[in-house]
């Protein structure tokens, strides 16, 4: 359920193969617009070095590079004005989950009132 897939999506999107919106890039991460967006801030934000599925398949020794992707969630969503009317941050683990892409990606949903309910 959580093989790594060299050629999906986002690991195509890294290498510059198939286009993005990109709004943020580092050595370690890329953040892009989602192409379905569900709110008008949503983004995703993406590690561009590890091969992890799922945030599901995990590590302890992920923790690392797992915090600053986390620090560096908070700073764009900061960045797109997502503080004063709040945000999501979320991710699909598996398909049960609606999880379709399977490289670990974060969304980060703004920019509307978000319903109270979670599921
Ligand atoms: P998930 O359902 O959690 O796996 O999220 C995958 C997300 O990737 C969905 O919200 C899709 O709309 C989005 N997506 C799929 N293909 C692309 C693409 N080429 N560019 C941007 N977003 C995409």
């Amino acid at each position: 359920m959580f093989d790594y897939d060299d050629q999906n999506i986002f690991a195509q999107i890294i290498k510059g193969e198939i286009p993005a919106d990109i709004v943020f890039e580092d050595d370690d991460f890329i953040c892009f617009k989602d192409i379905a967006a569900q709110a008008p801030t949503h983004l995703l934000l993406i590690p561009k070095n590890q091969k992890v599925a799922s945030i599901a398949a995990i590590q302890s020794e992920d923790v690392h590079w797992l915090g600053a992707m986390m620090i560096l969630a908070t700073n764009i969503a900061k960045d797109h004005g997502l503080n004063d009317s709040g945000y999501r941050l979320i991710f699909n683990s598996g398909e049960g989950a609606g999880q379709t892409v399977f490289h670990l990606h974060l969304h980060i949903i703004g920019g509307k009132k978000l319903s109270g309910q979670m599921v």
